[in-house]
Parts: structure tokens; C-alpha cells; sequence
């Protein structure tokens, strides 16, 4: 089948990698539709034009001047292609929403920029056109996938616009945003008055356009099966548990995939030495370089745990500073990469001042060095409190770096915890721990340094991550399936 006989999804995001990026929901929109792409799906990705996705595109040609989207003036929508995978973009070219400095939803001083409303619905109300018969387009996709709430609104969009129109998906990445806003915008955002209901977009006296995906989409999708269990009660649900349980049968967890050429330890360009799953002396002088570069003490033996994470609650990081100050009295060192709430970036860079020659920290986003400590690393830490999918578990496998995780979201569904009986039958890839509290991950990390010592099984460990397949192949036969299902039934 030829991609103009396929299957057509208009796949809407707020961002994408390598245009811009503030988690992993960029990294999925990047690999996601270039994985469907190569499944047949003609896929074509929706984005607002930020300075730098402006910037970063070579070639844009004025696909249509639109009207009638709610703003003022003409919106245009320019074609370009991802750079690297060739992925066809449309691009919603309104420079008073967004040909502006400073981050994709906050401002310089790390607030919401105040019109986000209006920013994203603009995203929303585009996605819907493109979906229903007013496109200006020539092409007319058979669903559309919204991600996250930036997009929510989209499926209201065209719940109340006149059929036939696409069948719409709502994924999750992250229940924790939701996008809410005054319930005052209901009808300047183009809504009808009825739509703010329990049984629409209202959520506890606001609007929330994650909830409006949610209650208008045809279906839902999230990141992992255990995401969709979880998020069906409370606190995961974050007030939205009810809906997600009544919608039970429309849900559907899916594991995010990882992009194996940027994450390949026996090719990544970003490191000094390269390895394999057959030659690990690559990973050692790994080691010796991210200690040297950091200021550690530079010592083969020594285990070494890496931290790349955005350092807020969810991610459970601020169980580490008091565990560490009883786990450095053994030879032990820590480095972390991240930046986030100020009281933890302060704390990191107090242990690292204390233990100069065992912690580093690294306050800020940097990918060649994000890199370079999952190759360095002996031990992955990845406590969060919930984990939708997250994708450094599965990086940290692939670099022979066995990550420590709590029991959680894609945490769960993507490590093997190292039990005597999975350690005997060759699953085990790293550790998980039940209870996200100081004693928990204290017990796993030191249970994980037991092994580590035992170096024959540490090896083992390494293999059996290293030989696992995350890429994104699987996921989009998923997604597939799932396309062909909605479509049966729409
Ligand atoms: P989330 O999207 O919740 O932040 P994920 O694990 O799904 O968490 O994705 C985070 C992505 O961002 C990963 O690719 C990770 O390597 C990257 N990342 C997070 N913080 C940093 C940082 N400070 N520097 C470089 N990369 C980072």
C-alpha cells in the first residue's frame, strides 16, 4: 500500500525535538510519525511557529492564508519537513502568539504567559479545520491525534462542528497538566455556553482543555498500560479519574519508544568512545572522561549514579539529598543534570560543594552531556513519584547503565527488576522499589550496589538491557492496530 491509499493522521503538538524541546513529549513527536511513516501512515505534524521552529525550517511554502479561526488577521499555514527524518510539517505561522522570546508555554520570569488560552486554542481551533470539511487543504486526515492539552480543545472543535468530520484521539503524556483556565473564556474561545458542564470541559470552576480532549475525543490513548491504570483513580487521575474510569473501554496504553539512532552507545556522535553490548571498554573510558570533565575523583571502581531529570516533585529527587549524605560515606559518586524548583537545585549544589570529589551537578539542559552521563553512569536513579512513560529508563538500558526506578506509570512496563528469579532467567535489566520514600530508595539503591559488586552479574544486568529493543517499531504497530479499530467503529 502506498502512502496515498493509507491511513492520514494530522498529529497536533506544542513541541517537537530538534525544533524545540521541554520533554519528552518533543522527543515522541519527532519519532512517533516518522515510525507511522514508515508503517504507511501518512502522518503530517501540526505546530505553532515559535522563533526557533521558524528558524530551524529550511524550506516553508505558504500552504494556505486561513480565516475564521477565532483571532485576528489572516493565519497562515506554511509546509516544511523535520529536519533529519523529513516528517511533513504544517506550521501555524501568527506572530502575535508566538514569534516571541522566551519559552514555549512560560515567560522570562517562568509564568504562564498570560494569552496561553488563546496561544493554544488558536493551535486547537487549526487542528479542527484541518479536520473537518472547511480544510483548505487538498489533503484531509481520516483522525486527528491531539497531545497533551495544548491541543484539548481540538476534539471540541469538531464535536460541535458540522459532520463528516475526523475522529479524533486525545493523549496523555501528562495528567499533571491540564490546562485550566477562567470558565469566562468558554465562549470567547469560540465554545458553545453548554460546553462548560460536568459533562464537557468544566473542572472544578474552570475551564480545562485537557478535559475537553478527554470528554470529546473519540478516544484516548496514553503512554503505558500502567499510565492507563493508574490514571483511572485517584491521585493520578488528578481529579479526572471519574471520566477516565466511565471511559474505560476507550482508553488504551501504549509505551512510547525511543529513538535508537540519537540513543545508540555504539554510534552516538555525542560521545567520546563508542560501545557495545560486545565490547564495554568504550563504556569504561566513558567513565573516566564524565569524571574527569565533572571534577570527580577519577577511579574505575567506584560506582558512579547519574541524574538527568527536570528536578520537581514528580520526579521524586528530593528523596536524594538526604539519603546521600549516609551514602557517600561509602565510595559512591552522583551526578545530576537537571534544573527545575530552586530549594532542589540549591540542595545539589550544596552536595556537590560538600563532596566535591564524589557529586557533581550540572544545573541546566544539556543534551551532549545528558549523553554522556548515560554512558558514564554505572546506575541510572529514576525515583519519580509517577512516570506517564519516561524515556531515560529506557536510554539508561540501552547504555549499559541499569537504572534504579520507583513502581510506577512506563517505569513499571519498560524495566525488569533484578529478583533472584529474573536475575536466573535472564529478564533482569535494573531495580524497581515499591514505596517513594526515603527508605525505599535508600533499601534499592543499596540492594543495587550488592550487585554491582558481584561484577558477573552486573554484566548480566547490562546484556540483557542492552540487547532489548525499545525503538519505536512496536509502539507504531500499536498505534496502527489502534487506528484501524477507531476507524471501524467511526
Ligand atoms: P519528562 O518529559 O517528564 O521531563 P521524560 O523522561 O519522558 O520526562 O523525558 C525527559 C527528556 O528530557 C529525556 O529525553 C531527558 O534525557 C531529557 N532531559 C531532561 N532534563 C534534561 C537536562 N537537564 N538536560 C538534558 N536533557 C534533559
Amino acid at each position: 500500500m502506498s502512502l496515498n491509499q493509507s491511513i492520514k493522521v494530522l498529529f497536533i503538538t506544542p513541541e517537537i525535538t530538534p525544533l524545540l524541546k521541554t520533554g519528552g513529549l518533543a522527543d515522541v513527536s519527532a519519532a512517533l510519525p516518522a515510525a507511522l511513516r514508515d508503517h504507511k501512515v501518512d502522518v503530517r505534524v501540526l505546530l505553532p511557529g515559535y522563533p526557533r521552529v521558524m528558524d530551524g525550517l529550511k524550506h516553508k511554502r505558504l500552504l494556505a492564508t486561513l480565516t475564521d479561526t477565532g483571532v485576528h488577521g489572516e493565519v497562515k499555514l506554511l509546509e516544511a519537513e523535520l529536519p533529519g527524518s523529513g516528517v511533513p510539517l504544517l506550521v501555524i505561522d501568527y506572530p502575535p502568539f508566538y514569534e516571541r522570546d522566551g519559552g514555549p508555554y512560560l515567560d522570562h520570569n517562568g509564568l504562564d504567559w498570560v494569552d496561553n488560552a488563546h496561544r493554544f486554542a488558536l493551535l486547537s481551533k487549526v487542528g479542527a479545520i484541518l479536520g473537518s470539511t472547511k480544510s483548505p487543504l487538498g489533503w484531509r486526515p481520516d483522525i486527528v491525534q491531539c497531545n497533551d492539552w495544548q491541543s484539548g480543545l481540538t476534539p471540541a472543535y469538531l464535536h460541535f462542528s458540522p459532520a463528516p468530520n475526523a475522529a479524533t484521539i486525545m493523549t496523555i503524556h501528562n495528567m499533571a497538566f491540564q490546562g485550566t483556565f477562567p470558565a469566562s473564556l468558554t465562549t470567547p474561545l469560540g465554545l458553545p455556553a453548554s460546553s462548560y458542564n460536568i459533562n464537557g470541559m468544566e473542572y472544578y470552576g474552570q475551564l480545562s482543555f485537557l478535559k475537553a480532549g478527554l470528554f470529546y475525543a473519540n478516544h484516548i490513548t496514553t503512554v503505558s498500560p500502567t499510565y492507563a491504570e493508574e490514571i483511572q483513580q485517584a491521585p493520578l487521575g488528578f481529579g479526572m479519574q471519574g471520566l477516565l474510569a466511565h471511559r474505560y473501554l476507550d482508553l488504551t496504553g501504549i509505551v512510547n519508544g525511543i529513538d535508537i539512532n540519537e540513543w545508540n552507545p555504539a554510534a552516538d556522535k555525542l560521545l567520546d568512545h563508542n560501545y557495545s553490548v560486545d565490547n564495554l571498554a568504550g563504556k569504561a573510558a566513558n567513565k573516566r572522561a564524565l569524571q574527569n570533565k565533572l571534577g570527580l575523583t577519577e577511579n574505575p571502581d567506584i560506582p558512579l549514579l547519574g541524574v538527568i531529570s527536570r528536578l520537581t516533585h514528580q520526579k521524586g529527587l528530593d528523596l536524594l539529598p538526604t539519603i546521600a549524605s549516609f551514602l557517600l560515606e561509602y565510595p559512591v559518586q552522583i551526578v545530576i543534570l537537571g534544573s527545575g524548583e530552586a530549594g532542589l537545585e540549591a540542595s545539589f549544589l550544596q552536595l556537590a560543594q560538600n563532596h566535591p570529589d564524589q557529586v557533581a551537578t550540572v544545573i541546566g539542559f544539556n543534551e551532549a552531556l545528558s549523553h554522556q552521563i548515560e554512558a558514564g553512569a554505572d546506575i541510572f536513579l529514576m525515583p519519580s513519584r509517577f512516570e506517564p512513560c519516561g524515556l531515560n529508563q529506557m536510554y539508561s538500558q540501552c547504555y549499559g547503565t541499569p537504572p534504579i526506578v520507583h513502581s510506577t506509570g512506563g517505569l513499571v512496563d519498560t524495566v525488569v527488576d533484578a529478583t533472584p528469579e529474573n536475575i536466573a532467567n535472564g529478564t533482569a535489566t535494573g531495580f524497581i522499589f515499591t514505596h517513594a520514600t526515603t527508605h525505599g530508595l535508600n533499601e534499592c539503591i543499596h540492594r543495587a550496589l550488592d550487585i554491582y559488586r558481584d561484577q558477573p552479574t552486573w554484566r548480566k544486568l547490562q546484556s540483557n538491557g542492552m540487547r532489548r529493543d525499545f525503538g519505536w517499531n512496536k509502539s507504531a504497530e500499536e498505534y496502527l492496530a489502534l487506528y484501524e479499530m477507531i476507524l471501524k467503529s467511526f
